[in-house]
């Protein structure tokens, strides 16, 4: 016996170990094999793009029978036969589908491979009826390109769409993944400069994730769209507790509720865990010394996976309060006795000339999604707070020349964080504020004010990123008639309820101090409060006093008549 060869191997959980299995039989019962075509180059030396597509590919397939691996150099005969002419390219099952990746499938993209195997394996979309029905409304050939990176979590969400319209129609619709940091010309060519971005026939149809159904519905129009409506024969789901949101707050309410023994459902329509999901690091969540914000993200998804159902990449649309309240998504309707408002926030604006023009081409609100494709050229972050330092330091630490602009002599963020960007040595500009962001079909320059003496300057660059605090994500709040507070917030009682009988808030979209920690604690506050209510709730109580104090005003009346 090797007790040290023992003492070496990966600690592996009992979860993992169940997962894994569940996962090869999932493969292993795939109706349909899929080759997978590598294409490297044997001149590339140290290749780091080419191993990593070569390493995650063996990992599945040495999971299953139902996968063939072929790795060829880009000069065979094979790589000319399927119009291979970059390499790494990988190409799935082209037998079948047009499907090529171009770049590894690594990081936050191993989960859309392993959805494309499993969707390519099947043969079956798996789309939603009503993202089928759009998508069958195509009639001519779409060539769709999707670039992402391996740090955006927002990204396999769009990549997934795209693969299930080339599943469900493949003699119309064709598909690139096009990773923009193995691939940094065809993100320049195409000035796509924060991920996801998406395009069919070099036509933009989405800037960001997209819900299915939206995503189909740009697809056919062939231009973005920012609105679904489903069928009035969408599919129904009956729950005690819906929950709009899916991030620290939303989550903690999910598992509370379901361990009270009540039904609850979690309609997310972008990526799980909220800003958590693109923050690069937490250091101050209890339990964390330090952890990357996605894997804080991924674990929280877990523990609210054993236990409440997640209804993720759907969009809720409408509520109609009432008993019970009716809530319509993009893809079906729920009803439910109670609603959690836990929206959260959005990241606000600069408002300058220029801002909105240049979003997605060097204008950007996420460093970890399209931080890399920044490497080695200059870039300002503007802001003050700790997410702005944060992210300044992601970016520093990523080889990125980074600035921070901030309109004050004094940052607002946490001390330990200060230090921290004085040792690397980040510049600051102080007391700047940006005036207008300048470029054609990529950022150029910068227009900045010295807010002390108003004195104007110019700055060349290639990069903006902003990060200068959230604005409540309050859209569907006010569309149902909610009070907000002259803050903008979401206006509640103590015990997390809002105006409206039924619905309820928590998290960033009350305010407050806007941390996990707290997003977290006023989701389980929401969801105690909403158990107590729905065994006895609040609103009969009040309309059973209201009856009671009408039936004793009417029995005065009649006494002093
Ligand atoms: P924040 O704390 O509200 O800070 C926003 C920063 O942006 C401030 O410095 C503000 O300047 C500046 N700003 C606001 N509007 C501006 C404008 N129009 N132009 C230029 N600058 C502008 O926001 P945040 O940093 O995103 O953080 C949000 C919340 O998350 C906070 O509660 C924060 O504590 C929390 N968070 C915590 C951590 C951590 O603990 N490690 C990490 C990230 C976020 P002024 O200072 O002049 O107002």
């Amino acid at each position: 016996m090797n007790s040290s060869a023992d003492t070496n191997a990966p600690q592996v959980s009992a979860e993992q170990e169940d997962f894994m299995k569940k996962l090869r039989a999932t493969l292993e019962g795939l109706p349909h094999e899929i080759n997978l075509y590598l294409f490297t180059d044997r001149d590339k030396i140290n290749d780091v793009f080419s191993d990593s597509a070569r390493e995650v590919i063996r990992f599945f397939r040495n999971m299953t029978s139902k996968i063939k691996f072929l790795e060829y150099d880009l000069t065979h005969d094979v790589a000319r036969k399927w119009g291979v002419d970059r390499a790494p390219t990988l190409l799935v099952a082209p037998e079948r589908y047009a499907i090529r990746w171009l770049g590894a499938p690594m990081g936050e993209e191993a989960k859309t491979f392993l959805e494309t195997l499993i969707l390519v394996g099947s043969g079956k979309s798996n789309l939603s009826d009503q993202a089928r029905k759009i998508i069958g409304k195509i009639e001519t050939p779409r060539k769709i390109k999707v670039f992402v990176s391996p740090s955006c979590p927002y990204c396999p969400q769009q990549a997934v769409n795209a693969v299930k319209a080339v599943v469900e129609q493949p003699e119309k619709v064709s598909l690139e993944i096009i990773d923009i940091q193995c691939y940094q010309d065809l993100a320049y060519k195409y000035a796509a400069q924060s991920v996801p971005q998406t395009f069919a026939d070099d036509v933009l149809i989405g800037q960001g994730a997209q819900s299915e159904e939206l995503f189909a519905l740009s697809l056919e129009k062939m231009e973005p769209q920012t609105l679904f409506i489903p069928d009035s024969d969408a599919e129904l789901v009956e729950t005690d507790l819906l929950i709009v949101g899916g991030g620290p707050a939303g989550l903690t309410a999910g598992i509370y509720m379901v361990r009270s023994g009540l039904r609850t459902a979690v309609v997310e329509r972008g990526a799980l865990g909220g800003q958590v999901a693109t923050t690069p690091v937490v250091e101050n969540y209890p339990g964390f010394t330090q952890v990357g914000g996605k894997t804080l993200v991924d674990i929280m998804v877990n523990h609210a996976l054993q236990y409440v159902q997640i209804f993720q990449g759907e969009e809720v649309v409408d509520i109609q309060p009432g008993k019970p309240i009716t809530i319509i998504t993009s893809r079906r309707r729920f009803t439910a006795t109670a609603v959690l408002l836990a929206t959260g926030a959005n990241h606000r604006h600069l408002d300058v000339p220029g801002e909105s023009r240049m979003a997605g081409r060097g204008v950007s609100y996420c460093s970890t999604c399209d931080g890399p494709l920044f490497k080695g050229k200059k870039v300002i972050m503007v802001g003050g707070g700790n997410s702005a330092v944060t992210e300044a330091l992601y970016l520093h630490h990523m080889g990125v020349d980074v600035t921070l602009v901030h309109r004050r002599d004094q940052l607002r963020a946490q001390e330990h964080l200060i230090k921290n960007l004085k040792e690397n040595k980040i510049p600051i500009l102080w007391n700047t504020a940006v005036k207008e962001i300048r470029g054609d079909q990529r950022v150029r320059e910068v227009q900045l004010e010295n807010t002390a003496t108003n004195e104007m300057s110019t700055l060349k660059l290639d990069g903006v990123f902003v990060s200068i605090g959230y604005d409540p994500a309050v859209d569907l709040a006010r569309k149902i008639g909610i009070e907000l507070t002259p803050e903008g917030f979401i206006r509640r009682d103590a015990k997390h309820r809002t105006n409206i009988p039924g619905v309820y808030s928590a998290g960033d979209v009350e305010g407050g101090y806007k941390q996990i920690v707290t997003a977290a604690g006023q989701g389980s506050e929401a969801a105690l409060s909403i158990f107590e209510d729905l065994i006895n709730p609040y609103w009969r109580k009040k309309q059973a006093g209201a009856e009671a104090k009408a039936q004793s005003v009417s029995k005065k009346t009649k006494q002093t008549k």
